[in-house]
């Protein structure tokens, strides 16, 4: 019986205070797992040393404790764990998947090759793609950007448990992505399949901006040859002008929230559209 072994995971980013949205999406993320039987864990992702602050990650366990978020076991952080995300960028080394790149962000807006549409994303042009660099060492290849090479024209299909069919073309919708950087930290579509890997996740739950990020990461769970878990992607809670909500929202805050006397029981509810 697969519910019995579901795993969830609620993996925030300390680069703020939580606010309303992050918890109506692991306010959801836990009702899943209970009604599958299944347990939740609790991922910092905590990865950009120069914008994740320790008092943010400190706020974050009070923020969703209060919030209601019951979280099993320890909780893991990512800044610790760079051995395992080098292994898995060796594997996709290993399987010729990944090529070292040198190309700025300007490069790469200057030399896009489809027309740019506003907001969305840059293709990148493929100036490295050929490349196949011999190291001196593997400090050496841990210095450079590594791209993942995108299978072009393939449609990358799945099923969303809430938001149903969904297709992204690659090369189209999106092009090669990063997945290590030459600051020597992965990326975060590399880090977060390593860990939901690691970390045996079999339902993935979280915002719908992450909706093609999905896609992306289906095609290294394929070339990890790892088996993929299952997608379910939340409504963003937006402002009347259409915009999400800022790590530091304000009024939305949920220790402003707190403050204002309101209850954790009530937070699911305000999400509910
Ligand atoms: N850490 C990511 C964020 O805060 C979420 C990652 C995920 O759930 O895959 O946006």
């Amino acid at each position: 019986n697969s519910a019995a072994n579901y795993v969830g995971r609620v993996a925030p980013t300390p680069t703020g205070y939580m606010h309303l949205g992050h918890a109506c999406t692991f306010l959801q993320a836990q009702r899943r797992a209970k009604d599958a039987g299944g347990k939740l864990l609790l991922r910092i992702e905590d990865l950009d040393q120069a914008r994740c602050k320790s008092d943010f990650v400190d706020a974050l366990e009070e923020d969703l404790a209060w919030a209601g978020l019951n979280w099993e076991g320890e909780v893991v952080k990512q800044s610790e764990r760079l051995d395992w995300f080098r292994e898995v960028l060796g594997r996709l080394r290993k399987a010729g998947v990944v090529y070292p790149c040198s190309c700025s962000r300007k490069d790469v807006a200057e030399a896009v090759r489809a027309p740019h549409v506003e907001g969305g994303e840059l293709i990148y042009p493929g100036t490295c793609r050929q490349r196949e660099d011999a190291f001196q060492s593997e400090a050496d290849a841990l210095a450079i950007n590594w791209r993942f090479r995108v299978p072009d024209g393939e449609t990358i299909w799945f099923v969303d448990g809430r938001m149903g069919e969904q297709s992204f073309v690659a090369g189209v919708d999106f092009g090669d992505f990063l997945v290590w950087r030459k600051d020597g930290f992965p990326s975060y579509e590399l880090a977060v399949v390593a860990d939901d890997v690691a970390q045996k996740v079999t339902e993935v739950v979280r915002g719908a901006d992450l909706l093609m990020s999905t896609a992306r990461q289906l095609l290294l769970y394929a070339a990890l040859g790892e088996v993929a878990p299952a997608f379910y992607h939340c409504a963003l809670i937006l402002d009347t002008e259409g915009r999400r909500l800022a790590k530091r929202a304000g009024a939305l805050g949920l220790r402003e929230m707190r403050a204002a006397g309101v209850l954790p029981e009530e937070l699911e509810g305000m999400g509910r559209r």
